[in-house]
């Protein structure tokens, strides 16, 4: 009973920051006012739009240029043109672009080869045929 102790401070509970202890609906709200951007225009638009304010078109869908079906059909055409809209696309990552880029180049090499191949095939069959050693 007669000790001399002074009794140890009790810790104060930490306060909780009030920016984290926002009310859901007000999340909601700040969520209703995010902006995203428009995949066809580039612009930013609100993320509650249904169709882009500057071209009208759909919010939150993707050209089909900049999908990864998109990119396989476009090499069919243009080759690695392609990539140039890989590296624009706003639904592939850095790093899907990085192996893109390295996947559409090496597959351009590997059609090269044998079109290059053939080439040398060709005009040595034709510069043989007019000197007359076929
Ligand atoms: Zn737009």
């Amino acid at each position: 009973m007669d000790s001399m102790e002074t009794p140890t401070p009790k810790p104060m509970p930490p306060q909780k920051p009030a920016e984290l202890a926002l009310p859901p609906e007000l999340l909601a709200a700040q969520e209703q006012m995010a902006k995203v951007q428009c995949a066809f225009c580039r612009k930013m638009v609100d993320k509650g739009d249904k169709f882009c304010r500057y071209c009208g078109k759909e919010v939150g869908k993707v050209p089909f240029r900049f999908t990864h079906a998109g990119a396989a059909g476009m090499f069919l055409v243009i080759g690695p043109l392609n990539l140039f809209w890989i590296w624009r696309s706003p639904v592939m990552s850095r790093n899907t672009k990085i192996f893109y880029t390295f996947f559409y180049l090496s597959l351009t090499v590997m059609v090269l080869i044998p079109v290059v191949k053939s080439l040398k095939a060709i005009i040595d069959l034709y510069s043989g045929a007019l000197s007359g050693n076929l």
